[in-house]
């Protein structure tokens, strides 16, 4: 039985070993993974508690999810229709292409950048136009002229996956103001709460102004909940109603929403999250200054770093010593490896490991 044709060039996403099977594999006694940009500080405590009470788990999900909504619609100072919930921000890039995407259409987002967006626009039939990143920044006057008449949505990653690179606001509002009014501007960003105060600009006075515009966050970053899968759109009411109707009608869980809307209260575990991301990753930049390899400017919680050789090379090497990183490679970055930015004591040790495959190179 076969499906569309195009899943014949496509694969199911290939998730890494689990830390388990490494090692096994490799007789390690413990392993660090610092390969999906989880957050190596866990989750808020007020979370851990609130699993001991979750009850009610034989009644379906509230569909609406009304609670979480309220909490983030106040948070933000938006309206509760401005909003639309989905398994991860994975599952709403997957509701969009499914509502916008067809073959008659085509799309635009830079090259590489997160895999996701291309992968679901092909599933819809799509045609890709792909616009190659300068230095690991999306080259937004370029995207611009990709736009054709049949252009539904242009993907963009701000801070990007996998480069880390932020758009500057002057920037970004020059590319609102060109991009035709009937094109979907999809922001995604799953790692905004990473960026630094000083350049960060409120995306959210966009959607005021531009109806074409829709922002993806989600609680699986800086929230530490990568496992309870929730992610939201925020976006005009016309969009929003558009996703809800192609979304599943129960697409988050009860579990997840109760969660996630005690997580969004907690501002001292995002904020401390956030500093000691930055103090680490801080002191990591300046540990590779001393080894001379360059790294893209991230303004996240991963680093994009170029080795000296093939990226997979330092991939294995550092697995041995146990360390799970993301060879280039698989992302489009030649001779790379990208780094979650981890806890002090691991990032230390990480370092020692760096150095040594260094000084190996160097014999
Ligand atoms: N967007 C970007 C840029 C990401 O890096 C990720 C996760 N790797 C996602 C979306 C999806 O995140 P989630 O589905 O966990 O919300």
């Amino acid at each position: 039985m076969d499906g569309k044709a195009v899943l014949k060039q496509l694969s199911p996403y290939q998730q890494g070993k689990q830390t388990s099977e490494i090692m096994e594999q490799y007789g390690l006694e413990s392993i660090v993974k610092l390969s999906s940009n989880e957050n190596p500080f866990g989750f808020s405590p007020r979370v851990k508690e609130t699993l001991q009470s979750l009850d009610h788990l034989e009644i379906y999900p509230d569909g609406y999810t009304a609670a979480l909504r309220t909490k983030i619609a106040n948070k933000l100072r938006i309206s509760e229709k401005e909003l639309a919930f989905g398994g991860g921000s994975d599952e709403l890039i997957q509701i969009i292409c499914r509502a916008f995407l067809s073959t008659e259409t085509s799309t635009v987002m830079a090259k590489p950048t997160f895999t996701q967006y291309k992968h679901h626009s092909l599933i819809e039939g799509s045609h890709i136009k792909e616009v190659d990143v300068i230095e690991g920044e999306h080259d937004l006057e370029r995207m611009l002229d990709a736009i054709d008449k049949q252009t539904k949505i242009v993907w963009i990653c701000s801070p990007d996956n996998p480069s880390g690179t932020y758009i500057k606001e002057e920037d970004f509002a020059s590319f609102m103001e060109k991009c035709p009014k009937d094109v979907l501007v999809i922001l995604d960003e799953a790692y905004i709460e990473f960026v630094n105060e000083d350049i960060k600009f409120e995306s959210l006075s966009y959607i005021d102004k531009y109806d074409n515009l829709l922002l993806l966050r989600t609680f699986s970053k800086a929230y530490g909940l990568a496992g309870i899968r929730v992610g939201y759109a925020i976006g005009n009411e016309n969009i929003i109603r558009q996703i809800d109707i192609v979304r599943g009608p129960f697409n988050t869980t009860a579990i997840s929403q109760q969660l996630a809307t005690v997580a969004i209260d907690d501002d001292l575990f995002i904020k401390e999250t956030v500093k000691k991301n930055s103090d680490n990753r801080s002191a990591f930049e300046s540990f590779l200054d001393t080894l001379g390899w360059k790294y893209y400017p991230s303004e996240t919680n991963f680093l994009l770093v170029q080795t000296p050789v093939n990226g997979m090379e330092v991939f294995e090497y550092l697995l041995e010593h146990g360390f799970i990183v993301r060879p280039g490679e698989l992302l489009g970055y030649e001779n790379t490896i990208r780094i979650t930015i981890g806890e002090k004591t691991d990032m230390d040790k990480l370092q020692n490991v760096l150095q040594s495959f260094n000084e190996k190179l160097s014999k």
